[in-house]
């Protein structure tokens, strides 16, 4: 059954969709999730990796959509070098079917509607203002109104743009990516492995991430200002062949990662946007998925409260801003400054970097740590990256 009026409409059912459409339910709004794949968590377009208390501040965790428990990590300097990271919290790698399918049951079981198969092709938005969406499923189009539609349709987000918000991503802010699941990587079960350089990733890294019993994916992503279509696909295969030889390929998966800002406005009167399609990716490590639970959840808890006063304008909605400010928008703002001096170190550099970190004490060899050693060898970023982190 699907209503001609809804309070929210959420475009997308990635982790932000479905944790916006949960958390609208769950403050009483009747709200409609319409998600253009046929299953919730398919296919998988992601490494899987996440810090533990993201999940601890929404949920107890379900051993069930848990893949393995991480306790540490690894950076590889290209000269070969490895620096174990110091962290009290490297999380876990999930898998993402499950857990993306477990959001879904978390957003049904607050009472949100849910529709796969179903592919938003454009906005009910006469003179501007956006009133509901139109939306193909099973080759019959509907039109369904809105007091808020909220538009979680991850990096190649469309409906931002129809609402009338660039969302264009430049060449230095977009990482083209490439991932195979693979079986037989058995070196290390307990840390992920993160492998720097310009030959071997271009403004980007190799990641290894164990999913247990010999399982990992193993990806890479570049930066699109550095190569062509092929190069992440290329680099990945000469990355296997050199470290591992031959393996077995059970999956593999390509997608863009925004290593931008956060969009400055992401809310227009009856509009909001979030997790990736709102460019809340870490602009350094490129992970989403902390975001996408962090806005996504706002994003809900918001629109919900403004349909419940009866003011869906924009100034009502840009609470949202304010409730992901410290958790997104400074925070990837200033990650977006040690990104800039981050994609100028040259392999020198990060061997240089590598050595010094390696005579700090284990427990100060945490990620920023490490950074700022390397940027330290240029003076001019390293005073503007720092001022950003003080
Ligand atoms: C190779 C790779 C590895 C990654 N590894 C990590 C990692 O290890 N850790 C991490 O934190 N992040 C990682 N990320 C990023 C992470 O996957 C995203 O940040 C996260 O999924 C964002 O969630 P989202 O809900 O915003 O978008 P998505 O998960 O992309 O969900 C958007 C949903 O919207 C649907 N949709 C799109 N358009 C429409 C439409 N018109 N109508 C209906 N539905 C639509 C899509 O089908 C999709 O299901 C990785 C990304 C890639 C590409």
């Amino acid at each position: 059954m699907i209503d001609d009026k809804y309070d929210i409409v959420v475009v997308g059912g990635g982790p932000a969709g479905t944790m916006a459409g949960a958390a609208a339910a769950k403050a009483g709004a009747k709200t409609l999730i319409l998600e253009r794949d046929a299953v919730f968590g398919i296919p998988v377009r992601c490494a899987e990796g996440v810090a533990v208390f993201h999940l601890k501040r929404f949920f107890d965790i379900d051993e069930k959509y848990v893949a393995a428990r991480l306790e540490g990590a690894v950076l590889h300097a290209p000269d070969g070098s490895e620096v174990p990271v110091a962290s009290e919290d490297f999380g876990m790698i999930l898998e993402r079917t499950l857990f993306d399918r477990w959001l879904a049951e978390n957003a049904a079981r607050a009472g949100a509607a849910l529709l796969t198969k179903s592919d938003v092709d454009g906005l009910i938005n006469p003179n501007g203002r956006v009133e509901g969406v139109y939306f193909t499923r099973l080759n019959k189009r509907y039109k369904v109104k809105a007091d808020v539609v909220i538009a979680a349709d991850g990096v190649e987000s469309r409906v931002a743009r129809w609402a009338g918000i660039p969302t264009h991503l430049k060449p230095v802010d977009l990482e083209s990516t490439y991932q195979y699941l693979v079986v037989g990587i058995d070196d290390d079960h307990n840390n992920i492995h993160i492998y720097l350089g310009n030959e071997i990733a271009p403004g980007g890294y190799v990641w290894v991430f164990p999913k247990g019993k010999g399982i990992a994916n193993v990806g890479i992503g570049v930066l699109t200002k550095y190569c062509d279509g092929g190069t992440a696909f290329r680099k990945l295969n000469e990355f296997i062949a050199n470290r591992y030889g031959k393996v077995s390929i059970i999956g593999e998966a390509a997608g863009g990662v925004p290593v931008a800002r956060p969009l400055k406005n992401p809310v227009k009167d009856g509009f909001m946007i979030t997790g990736d399609a709102a460019r809340h990716c870490n602009p350094v490590s490129g992970g989403g998925i902390a975001a996408a639970l962090i806005g996504g959840n706002a994003a809900g808890e918001v629109a919900a409260a403004a349909v419940a006063k009866g003011d869906i304008t924009e100034s009502a909605l840009k609470v949202y801003l304010k409730r992901i400010d410290k958790d997104i928008v400074k925070y990837h703002r200033r990650t977006y400054r040690l990104k800039e001096g981050v994609i100028k170190l040259t392999d020198d550099m990060l061997n240089k970097t590598a050595h010094n970190v390696l005579k700090l004490p284990p427990e100060k060899r945490t990620i920023v740590n490490i950074f700022l050693r390397g940027l330290a060898s240029q003076p001019k970023l390293a005073v503007d990256i720092i001022k950003a982190f003080i």
